[in-house]
């Protein structure tokens, strides 16, 4: 076979594989029809996946006394495992997931005071007790809280961690048999509605996450748009108030400065603590006070919205943070947002408020999966 019959066979080897991710179910002819492939390539492919137990065919079904019974074709569960890794600076988060994105098993590990390359083989370690588990993982993603680039890996630099132009994929590629896909945490978390709402159909969205910052990510053709400089989707930096509060990056009146949880604790009389601690243990805050300061929060997050849609028009946009499940915030998000959309996207965006607080490892595990089936 010469090389380009090669590549070709393989394309269409994940092609197939893809389809059978997102569809289910199917025969030899419905996924021929489906690819476009002759239905001869198609049995070709599927009598290669049978023998090394990466799809089976269910129990015939009868064709309405027409024609031959239908044979159907699924992945065999747990054919494939995909990992992804949390990067934290007290502990790694690991999440498993078998190739529909069930999730396998998840944990953390503590790390504490780690050079990163102690971290690094901490990481590598991790990896290799995971694969000894899971022998079936296809690749491994690492969710870093950094500004890195994701085709070479290299994590350019992360203030949470103290990590400087570190080559993390390399060190980790040069000592595991697997892949490893280096991604932003806030990039890797938005990946996570996208598999759970099938948005790999091709729809255009939006993702920002509220906690202890604020960011975003552009997802295009269910895929992320990084930007020249891998920065594209900072919504936390999108100034809402010239006169507002001094932010992290040293600007004034930046969405992150206004909006994050420990912003948002301390107008509520509980500075440094945890979101789940202040309003968790019955010291809730007056009504009156915690309804005026989630809706102020509510109208700076529409209000960014507004121009993050005008700009881009997605076809939708998600919201994931811990006030989502109270009203007098989704109400001012969305009053916020209709007051300084333009008026057909403000009438056509969907809205999705979500608190995904594992995100990023699922998300992450996802990736792997996506990247495995390129072409
Ligand atoms: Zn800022």
């Amino acid at each position: 076979m010469n090389k380009g019959t090669a590549v070709l066979r393989q394309q269409n080897e994940k092609k197939a594989l893809r389809l059978l991710r997102t569809a289910g179910s199917l025969s030899r002819q419905e996924m021929a029809e489906r690819l476009g492939l002759s239905k001869n390539t198609v049995s070709v492919i599927v009598q290669k996946w049978i023998g090394s137990g990466i799809i089976r065919e269910g129990a015939p079904e009868d064709a309405g006394g027409v024609g031959r019974p239908r044979i159907p074709l699924q992945l065999v569960p747990g054919c494939f495992q995909a990992v992804g890794l949390v990067v934290g600076m007290s502990s790694i988060r690991y999440t498993v997931t078998d190739y529909g994105s069930l999730v396998l098993e998840e944990n953390r590990r503590s790390v504490q005071g780690l050079s990163p390359e102690d971290y690094i083989e901490e990481l590598v370690a991790l990896c290799r007790e995971l694969l000894e588990r899971y022998p079936n993982v296809i690749g491994i993603g690492v969710a870093v809280p950094a500004l890195l680039d994701p085709l070479t890996g290299r994590v350019l630099s992360s203030s949470h961690l103290e990590w400087k132009n570190i080559p993390l994929k390399e060190r980790m590629d040069s000592q595991l048999p697997v892949p490893v896909l280096v991604l932003n945490n806030v990039k890797a978390s938005a990946m996570a509605p996208v598999q759970a709402t099938r948005l790999e159909s091709g729809k255009s969205s939006f993702y920002m996450r509220i906690g202890e910052g604020v960011g975003g990510a552009i997802l295009l053709n269910g895929g992320l748009y990084y930007g020249e400089s891998w920065t594209a989707g900072e919504v936390g930096h999108l100034c809402v108030d010239r006169e507002g509060p001094r932010c992290s990056c040293g600007r004034k009146g930046c969405l992150e400065a206004l909006v994050c949880i420990p912003r948002v604790l301390e107008q509520l009389g509980h500075e440094g603590r945890e979101w789940s601690d202040a309003l968790g243990d019955g010291t809730m805050v007056a009504e009156g006070r915690f309804n005026r300061t989630l809706a102020e929060a509510g109208g700076h997050v529409g209000f960014a919205l507004s121009q993050v849609v005008n700009l881009l028009n997605p076809h939708s946009v998600t919201i994931d943070s811990p006030y989502g499940r109270y009203p007098a915030f989704c109400d001012a998000v969305r009053k916020g947002f209709e007051d300084q959309a333009l008026t057909v996207p403000a009438s056509q965006t969907g809205f999705t408020f979500t608190h995904l607080p594992n995100a990023s490892g699922t998300g992450a595990a996802y990736a792997v999966i996506l990247e495995y089936e390129k072409e």
